[in-house]
């Protein structure tokens, strides 16, 4: 495990390990900046539970995105960029230096800060969900799919990833119910046309789940459909909620413009409201969910981290 000093004034430190913070980090390296790049959880993010990416340049067979988390992880480490892990839990500027305070007390100094913190699933709010948690329900398939081989599986929501990792959960359940709010799925066409042609897929549209029910683990859904006020019970096993994301940017609401939303305010440059500071990937105002987007937005905060410490310091 690489020790973090106080000691030192980096360069660069780079909060979030996902595709846009890993990309950042490969190009302050690359410029020869000492650069930490900070991880509380899993290299890659969200896109490390991702089973299969199939629309980043560069695969045509698609990548299974742990696959690609540790390729880009292992490129920027080339290159001589330092990962660790710890979680900051707030950002301050005092003169030049911004201080990036950390869950164990210490606190470390840059000349620059990239936010690359990316976004965390959302969660549906109905009784039972925290409840069951990791005794049925689920927000990663490639991390639980296996526990629900040939049993019957829920997926909740109608966008890319509840439609991508639905696919992925037939090779697993004997049955997959995707149930959607409304009646037409918000996920790439694509995907829909894969989802609708698969026999495993029972789409149930129109419909949100009021409870998630059971003893020691999941047993049934309670049903209501939005259009005929019906409700009803699903027996299933596993409910992997696929929802959307929530930027995980908690942490700088103090130091940070927000947008109403909690994603973080930049200008073209990716600059923040912090001199010094910018943001990348998924946590921004504007996002679009896509790697290949994070990955260009990570490219354009390393390129401003540089030529920012050049007019600066
Ligand atoms: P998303 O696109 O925001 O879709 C969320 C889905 O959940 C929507 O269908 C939404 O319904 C539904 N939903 C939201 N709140 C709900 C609630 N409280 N109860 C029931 N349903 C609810 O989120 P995502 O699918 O996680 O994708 C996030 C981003 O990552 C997107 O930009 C997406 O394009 C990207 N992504 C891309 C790929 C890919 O390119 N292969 C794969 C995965 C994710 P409505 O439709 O009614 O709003």
């Amino acid at each position: 495990m690489l020790e973090i000093s106080e000691d030192v004034l980096y360069d660069c430190i780079i909060i979030g390990g996902g595709p846009a913070g890993l990309t950042a980090g490969l190009y302050t390296a690359r410029a020869k900046l000492n650069t930490l790049l900070l991880e509380k959880g899993t290299i890659g993010g969200q896109i490390a539970i991702t089973d299969l990416v199939e629309n980043y340049p560069g695969f045509p067979e698609g990548i299974s995105g742990k696959e690609l988390s540790l390729r880009f992880k292992q490129q920027a480490e080339r290159f001589g960029l330092k990962v660790a892990k710890a979680e900051a839990t707030k950002i301050e500027k005092s003169g030049k230096e911004v201080f990036v305070h950390l869950r164990n007390g210490r606190v470390l100094r840059a000349k620059t800060l990239i936010v690359a913190s990316g976004s965390n699933p959302r969660k549906l709010g109905v009784p039972g969900e925290d409840k069951f948690l990791n005794r049925g329900v689920s927000y990663c398939a490639t991390c639980d799919g296996a526990l629900f081989d040939g049993l019957p599986i829920a997926v909740i929501g109608g966008g890319d990833s509840a439609t991508q990792e639905a696919l992925f959960l037939t090779r697993f359940g004997s049955v997959v119910y995707l149930i959607h709010r409304r009646d037409q799925l918000r996920a790439q066409k694509h995907l829909q046309e894969k989802v609708f042609s698969n026999p495993k897929i029972k789409f149930i549209p129109n419909t949100v789940v009021e409870e998630i029910c059971g003893n020691e683990f999941v047993e049934k859904l309670i049903l209501k459909n939005t259009k005929s006020g019906e409700v009803s019970e699903l027996e299933v096993e596993g409910v992997f909620i696929f929802i959307g994301l929530e930027p995980n940017t908690g942490f700088l609401k103090d130091s940070l413009k927000l947008d109403e939303k909690g994603y973080i305010i930049t200008d073209e440059s990716l600059r923040t409201s912090l001199e010094g500071v910018f943001a990348a990937g998924d946590c921004r105002s504007g996002s679009t969910g896509q790697v290949a987007v994070a990955v260009g937005e990570g490219c354009i905060a390393g390129i401003q981290a540089e030529k920012y410490i050049e007019d600066n310091f």
